[in-house]
C-alpha cells in the first residue's frame, strides 16, 4: 500500500508493530490484511505479551474467556474450545499460537528483539526504530503495542539484591517450572498477582509468609471447567454476545455466565433489601459483575459505601481469626478504587497453618537480607522471595523506549508531568506513532481485548484516511490533544479514584507524576466519541502532504 522504499541497507516496512500481545498480534493481522509491509518485533522469545511474562503459577483471567477472546473472526470465535470458564495462562499461551498460525502471523513476528529508541524522521517521514542489538528497522507507522501493565516496577524495598536465595518477581516468572515445594516463601503485595498466586504457593510451600502494605478487595472467581452445554450456548449466541460488549461500559457483560446488560441505575435509587439481592446474586456469579453493576458506585460515596460495606462483610467472613480478619479485610480506600482483584481460594488460605501475614501498617520492611526480610525488627528467614509489586503501568513499557518526534522532541520530555494524549492513541508532534492502550484509553479500565481491537481498527481508519488524502502523515492538534487530557481528568475528579493511591492514577510509582491514566467513562463512552470524530471527519486529526519538510505545520503547532 505505502511500501517505503529505502535508501540503505536497513530493513523498511510500511508499518513496524512493537509488541505482540493482544494488541500487536490483531494490529498485525489488520495491518497485513490491509496489505501493508508490516513487522511485529517483541523483546520475549515467545508471543503473548504480558501473558508471556506473567507465568507464575495460579496466573489466569477473571473476565470469562469467551469474552477475553478476539471477535474479529467468527470462524475463530467457534473453532476455539476453552477448558474452563476462565482460562489460564498457558492455555491463554496456546490461544495466541493458535491465533498466530491460523492467519499466518508468525512469518512477520521476530522475537527476542528489544527496541530501545524510535525516531521521527521529518524528511522521509518515517519512523527508525533501533534494537537493543543496535540494528535499524525503517517504517511510515509506528504502533507500539507495549502493553498497560508489562513493564515491572523497579521494587523500592531498603536491602533489595541483598538476598542470598531465590528472587522472583510475579510480572518475569521464569519459564520452567520454579519448584516451590518444601519452602519457605515470602510475597511482597496483595495485589491481584499475589492473590492468584498466594493460593497455589501455599499449596506445596512449608511457609508462605505474606508481607501486606494495602489489603485488597478480592470477589470469588468462581472458576470451573468448561461444559459441553455452556459452550454449545455461548457460542451459538456469540455475536449477540460481542454487540452487548461492544455497547457496555466494561467491555464484558457476562454475570456468571450469562449476558446481562450493565444495570444503568443508581445503586441508591432502589431499596436496601433489593440492591442486597442483586449484590448477593452477584456475589454468588464471581469474578469482576460488580463492575457492571450500579453505575454510580465510581462516582457517589454513599453509593459506594453500600458495596463497600457488603464485600467487607464478605471478606470478613472467610478468616477464621478475627484479628487476622481485621488486619485483612480492606478499610482505607472504596470499592473500585483500586482494580478489583478475583481470587480462587485467597483469604480462606489465610486460615491454614503455614500461611501468615506481616501487616506492613504495624510493622514495615526495614530491610531485605541476605537471609530474609525484616520487619518490626525480627529477621523472618526466607528460602525465596517473591515480588508481586506491579508494575510501571500505561506509560512505563512507552517511556522505556526513547522516543523522539518532530524536532527530536522526546516524549519523556512531554510526559514529565504526565502524559497527553488524543484518545489515548496518538500524541502531537509524534506523527505515524500509535499507542494501542496508551494513558487516556479506557483499555487499563475496560476489557482489554475489545478496547485493543477498537483502537486497532481505529488506527487502520486513520491510516486509510490518510491514503485518500495521499497524507504523508497523520498527527494530533495541540488543541485537540490538550481537551482530550483535559477532558480525562476532569471526568475523574467527578469519580472517587483519587481516594486510593492506585496505579490507575501513577500513585504506586515512586516519582511518576500523579496523573489519571485512563478514561473512566468507559468503552461504550469512548466507542461513541470516536465515531463522532470520524463522522465530523476526523476533527483533532492533521493529515499532511508534505514529506521533505522540516517545519511544522502551523496547526500543529498552535496549542
Ligand atoms: P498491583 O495491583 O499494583 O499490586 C502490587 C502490590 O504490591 C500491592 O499490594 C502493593 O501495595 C504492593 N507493593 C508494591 N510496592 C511495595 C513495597 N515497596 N512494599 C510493600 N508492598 C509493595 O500489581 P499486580 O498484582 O501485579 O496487578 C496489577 C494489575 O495487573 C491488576 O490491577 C490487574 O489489572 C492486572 N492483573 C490481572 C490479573 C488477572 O486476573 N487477569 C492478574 C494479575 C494482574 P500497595 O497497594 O500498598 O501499593
Amino acid at each position: 500500500m505505502v511500501n517505503i522504499a529505502s535508501s540503505d541497507e536497513d530493513a523498511a516496512f510500511d508499518m513496524v508493530i512493537v509488541g505482540a500481545g493482544v494488541a500487536g498480534l490483531y494490529m498485525l493481522h489488520r495491518a497485513k490484511e490491509a496489505g501493508l509491509s508490516v513487522r511485529l518485533v517483541d523483546a520475549a522469545d515467545g508471543i503473548g505479551g504480558t501473558w508471556f511474562w506473567n507465568r507464575y503459577p495460579g496466573a489466569r483471567v477473571d473476565i470469562e474467556s469467551f469474552e477475553y477472546s478476539y471477535s474479529f473472526s467468527s470462524e475463530l470465535e467457534q473453532e476455539w474450545r476453552w477448558t474452563e470458564r476462565y482460562a489460564s495462562q498457558p492455555e491463554l499461551l496456546r490461544y495466541f499460537d493458535h491465533v498466530a498460525h491460523r492467519f499466518g502471523l508468525y512469518e512477520h513476528i521476530r522475537l527476542g528483539t528489544r527496541i530501545d529508541a524510535a525516531t521521527f524522521d521529518e524528511s522521509r517521514a518515517r519512523w527508525t526504530l533501533v534494537t537493543h542489538s543496535g540494528e535499524r528497522l525503517h517504517a511510515r507507522y509506528c504502533v507500539m503495542a507495549t502493553g498497560c501493565l508489562s513493564a515491572p516496577k523497579v521494587p523500592d524495598v531498603p536491602g533489595y539484591g541483598s538476598f542470598a536465595g531465590e528472587t522472583h518477581f510475579t510480572s518475569r516468572w521464569p519459564a520452567g517450572t520454579v519448584d516451590l515445594a518444601g519452602k519457605r516463601i515470602g510475597v511482597i503485595g496483595t495485589g491481584s498477582s499475589a492473590i492468584q498466586f498466594i493460593p497455589v504457593a501455599a499449596q506445596s510451600a512449608a511457609h508462605v509468609t505474606v508481607f501486606q502494605r494495602t489489603p485488597n478487595y478480592s470477589i470469588p472467581l468462581r472458576n470451573r471447567p468448561m461444559d459441553a452445554e455452556y459452550e454449545q450456548q455461548m457460542k451459538a449466541n456469540y455475536a449477540e454476545l460481542r454487540r452487548m460488549e461492544w455497547q457496555s461500559p466494561g467491555g464484558f457483560v457476562c454475570v456468571g455466565g450469562e449476558p446481562r446488560q450493565p444495570l444503568r441505575i443508581s445503586a441508591l435509587s432502589v431499596t436496601p433489601e433489593e440492591r442486597l439481592r442483586e449484590y448477593e446474586a452477584r456475589w454468588a456469579a464471581g469474578g469482576l459483575c460488580f463492575y457492571t453493576s450500579y453505575n454510580d458506585l465510581l462516582t457517589n460515596k454513599e453509593a459506594n459505601d453500600t458495596l463497600t460495606a457488603f464485600v467487607r462483610a464478605k471478606i470478613r467472613e472467610k478468616i477464621d481469626d478475627p484479628v487476622l480478619a481485621d488486619k485483612l479485610t480492606p478499610s482505607g480506600h472504596p470499592i473500585l478504587t483500586k482494580r478489583l482483584c478475583a481470587d480462587s481460594g485467597y483469604f480462606e488460605t489465610f486460615n491454614r497453618d503455614n500461611v501468615s501475614l506481616i501487616d506492613l501498617k504495624e510493622t514495615p520492611i526495614e530491610s531485605i537480607t541476605r537471609n530474609g526480610i525484616v520487619a518490626g525488627g525480627r529477621e523472618i528467614e526466607l528460602d525465596m522471595i517473591v515480588f508481586a509489586t506491579g508494575f510501571d503501568a500505561v506509560t512505563g513499557a512507552l517511556l522505556n523506549v526513547d522516543i523522539r518526534g518532530r524536532h527530536g522532541e522526546s516524549l519523556r520530555s512531554a510526559w514529565k508531568s504526565g502524559p497527553h494524549t488524543y484518545l489515548g492513541l496518538m500524541s502531537a508532534a509524534f506523527p505515524n506513532l500509535f499507542n494501542i492502550a496508551g494513558p487516556g484509553s479506557t483499555a487499563s479500565l475496560s476489557s482489554a481485548v475489545p478496547c485493543d481491537e477498537h483502537q486497532v481498527d481505529l488506527v487502520m481508519k486513520l491510516i486509510e484516511r490518510a491514503g485518500h488524502d495521499d497524507a504523508a502523515t497523520v498527527e494530533p492538534t495541540r488543541a485537540a490533544q490538550e481537551a482530550w487530557t483535559a477532558r480525562i481528568q476532569a471526568i475523574a475528579e467527578k469519580t472517587l479514584i483519587h481516594q486510593s493511591n492506585s496505579w490507575y492514577v501513577g500513585a504506586n510509582v515512586p516519582g511518576k507524576p500523579r496523573a489519571v491514566l485512563l478514561d473512566l467513562e468507559g468503552f461504550d463512552s469512548y466507542i461513541a466519541v470516536c465515531d463522532g470524530i470520524i463522522e465530523r471527519d476526523y476533527e483533532g486529526f492533521l493529515f499532511n502532504r508534505a514529506t521533505a519538510d522540516h517545519t511544522l505545520p502551523e496547526s500543529v503547532a498552535e496549542v
